[in-house]
This record gives C-alpha cells, sequence and structure tokens, in this order.
C-alpha cells in the first residue's frame, strides 16, 4: 500500500487463518473432512487469498453463497471442490458442469430441473442436498407431519439420472446460543437430521457419501456431530465468543489513521445533529473512517478505539468517511497515529454490541473501499 494513502485499511493475518484452520483440524474425529466456509468475500477476508491459503494447506471443500463468488475463485486458480450454498438458476447449469462447481439443492421441483438441463448437456451435475429441519429458510421439508413427504421427495431426488449425490447437509439455528432449550433444539434438529438420512438410504439403498451439518456453533459446543465433514466459517476468522476459548486467532484489524487534531473549549457541538457537546476544553481527533467503509452509525457515542496509549471514546454522531474521537488525556497519539477500530487490541464483539448486531455483520460490512494488507 502507498503509504501516501494511508487512511484506512484492514490487516488481515494469513498466518492466523492458518492457525486457526489447523487448530480446528486437530481437534476433529479423523477422516473427518473440512469444508472452509469463504462467502461474502471469506467474511470480508478477502476469498481468493484465504481459498488459496486453504486449497494450500489442504482443506477438502469451500463454500460460497451463489454462482459469482464461485467463479471468481475458479478465476483466481482455485481447483478444489467448492459447493453453492444458495440457490443457482438452473439455466446456469452449463456452467456449473464446465467449472466443476457443486449445488445446493433444496426442493424437488428445482433437481428435476437441474437434472433435466444436465441432461440436455449429456453431463452428471454434482450436488449435495439440503434438509430444513428446523432451519426455516432452504432444504427439503421434513420437521413433523413433512417427515413422510419429505422421505419421498428425496427419494424420488436422489434417483434422478443426472445428478451426481455427493452429500447432504443441514443448518443449525441456535447451535451457537447458551441454554437449555438452544441445545435441545439442535439436538432434535440433528436427530431429524440423521434419521431421514436412514430412511432415505435405507429405502433407497443408496448412501451419501458427505454428511455434514457442523457450523462454527456446533463445531465447538456439539463434536459428536461433526460427521464427515465439518462447514465452519466464523470460527476460522477466530472471531464469535468461541474463538478465545479455542485460543484462535482474530485475523483482521480494521485500522485507521487521526487526520487532524482540533482544540474545542466546552460547549462546542460535534458532527450532524450536534449529539455530542464538549464538557471540558477537548483535544478532538478526527479519523478518516465512517460508516461508508463499515463503521455502523449505530456505534455513535457509544464505542472507544485502541490508540496509542490508551482507548479514545467516539464522539458524536460518526459519518460517511469520518468520525471524532476524544484525546484530550492520549497525549501520545498524534496526527498521523494508528488507531485500531477492532482487532487483536479492541474485541469486535464490543462494537457489535454497540451496533446491537453480530461479529458476523460487521466483517462482511468492511467496504470495499477499504484496501486489504496480507501479512504472510
Ligand atoms: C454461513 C454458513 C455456514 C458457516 O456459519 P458459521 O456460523 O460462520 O460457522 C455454514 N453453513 C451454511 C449453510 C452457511 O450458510
Amino acid at each position: 500500500m502507498n503509504d501516501l494513502q494511508k487512511r484506512t485499511w484492514a490487516e488481515i493475518s494469513l498466518p492466523n487463518i492458518r492457525h486457526n484452520y489447523e487448530a480446528i483440524r486437530a481437534g476433529l474425529p479423523a477422516g473427518c473432512r473440512f469444508l472452509g466456509v469463504v462467502k461474502a468475500d471469506a467474511y470480508g477476508h478477502g476469498a481468493v487469498a484465504v481459498s488459496r491459503l486453504l486449497q494450500e494447506a489442504g482443506a477438502d471443500y469451500l463454500a460460497v453463497s451463489c454462482l459469482d463468488e464461485a467463479l471468481e475463485l475458479r478465476e483466481n486458480g482455485i481447483s478444489m471442490p467448492i459447493l453453492i450454498l444458495g440457490h443457482t438458476p438452473p439455466e446456469y447449469t452449463e456452467m456449473l458442469l464446465e467449472k466443476h462447481i457443486t449445488q445446493t439443492v433444496s426442493a424437488l421441483a428445482k433437481a428435476r430441473e437441474y437434472s433435466e438441463a444436465a441432461g440436455k448437456l449429456g453431463g452428471k451435475l454434482k450436488i449435495h442436498i439440503k434438509l430444513d429441519t428446523g432451519m426455516s429458510r432452504l432444504g427439503f421439508l421434513c420437521a413433523g407431519s413433512y417427515f413422510e413427504k419429505g422421505v419421498e421427495n428425496l427419494l424420488e431426488t436422489v434417483a434422478l439420472p443426472n445428478l451426481e449425490i455427493e452429500g447432504v447437509y443441514t443448518h443449525f439455528a441456535v447451535s451457537d446460543e447458551p441454554g437449555e432449550d438452544c441445545e435441545a433444539y439442535t439436538r432434535a434438529q440433528f436427530k431429524l437430521f440423521t434419521d431421514v438420512i436412514e430412511a432415505v438410504e435405507r429405502r433407497g439403498g443408496m448412501r451419501f457419501p458427505i454428511r455434514h451439518c457442523a457450523n462454527s456453533g456446533a463445531v465447538v459446543s456439539f463434536p459428536e456431530m461433526a460427521l464427515d465433514m465439518v462447514r465452519p466459517g466464523l470460527l476460522l476468522y477466530g472471531y464469535g465468543d468461541a474463538g478465545g476459548r479455542l485460543g484462535l486467532r482474530p485475523c483482521m484489524r480494521l485500522v485507521t489513521t487521526v487526520s487532524t487534531i482540533k482544540y474545542y473549549e466546552p460547549g462546542t457541538s460535534v458532527s450532524y445533529g450536534r449529539r455530542f457537546t464538549t464538557g471540558r476544553r477537548t483535544r478532538m481527533g478526527v479519523l478518516g473512517i465512517g460508516y461508508a467503509d463499515g463503521l455502523p452509525r449505530l456505534c455513535s457515542n457509544k464505542v472507544s478505539f485502541a490508540v496509542p496509549g490508551g482507548f479514545a471514546l467516539q464522539r458524536g454522531s460518526i459519518c460517511m468517511d469520518m468520525c471524532m474521537v476524544d484525546l484530550t488525556d492520549l497525549p501520545d497519539t498524534h496526527v498521523g497515529s494508528e488507531v485500531e477500530i477492532f482487532g487483536p487490541a479492541n474485541d469486535l464483539c464490543a462494537l457489535s454490541d454497540a451496533a446491537q448486531t453480530i461479529p458476523y455483520e460487521l466483517l462482511c460490512a468492511v467496504s470495499k473501499r477499504v484496501p486489504r494488507v496480507y501479512a504472510e
């Protein structure tokens, strides 16, 4: 990065991602595969860089949310298996076949369309079937009164001529939340998942080669649910409550710099809406980061950032491209000083709590204006 442009950047530690990958991998049962979730530009860390690392480190699978994300990886030399978690219109079957991309299939009608399209192209589309065991999002309905119908639809799907059924999976709704109710819900989802698989395998006389359900929450709290492959995202990036407990390392550090420092008399209002007024003579720094970079405006007046010599309270409304911090008691912070918005010195969760959201959203929110700088 050109030093003259030093405004705001995200330092990504590839060694920390590698460390996290190896630490998670070390806790898996023998033979369990590892799928790294790199959707949403690898939670803001850069999908190509993270995928290259995972490919080299020996991960088994990658997952993205849509075809464009998968193509970006293929165009950048990623040759390992890639699963699309979301929907791809069947018109794109040719592209999926040509680029060797695995598609999620979440309903019988779609399975038929993919099979028909693949047949016309003389190919067989590799798919993973998704079951809706309680997330109520994508997936074959199979809970409660839908069990029998679900199994029938799955039997019809696995018998379609032009699909290669490589895997079956489901997604947990509360595997990362504490409490007995949540634990019971996750266990019920898991039981339904394995019951449906058992019924389809028995009645269809087939086997699903890869059964998977463990997202980060389950990898941490329900290791017995690893089955044939785990599917962590957040954990790989070292964030979330469990990350620290497992000795995982945060991989992104969002950094900005002090552009200007000014002194204000007591009673001076600061920023749009005049939502902060100085109560004393104040040494106020202007930072080159705002909500267009991914710092939520909802954090205004509620957070502090790590600066040389301590933590600076953010003051006044966060603007699109700037925000202000009180540096009165921080004489070691000067124009040009680095300010850590989140990272090892300043917990992302404090920021996500202030923004009434979860760490996931803030990682994804770091916008494309913010250059990623990779530490090897
Ligand atoms: C995003 C996603 C994951 C990863 O979730 P984490 O909580 O980040 O581990 C796993 N599976 C599916 C289907 C997802 O959409």
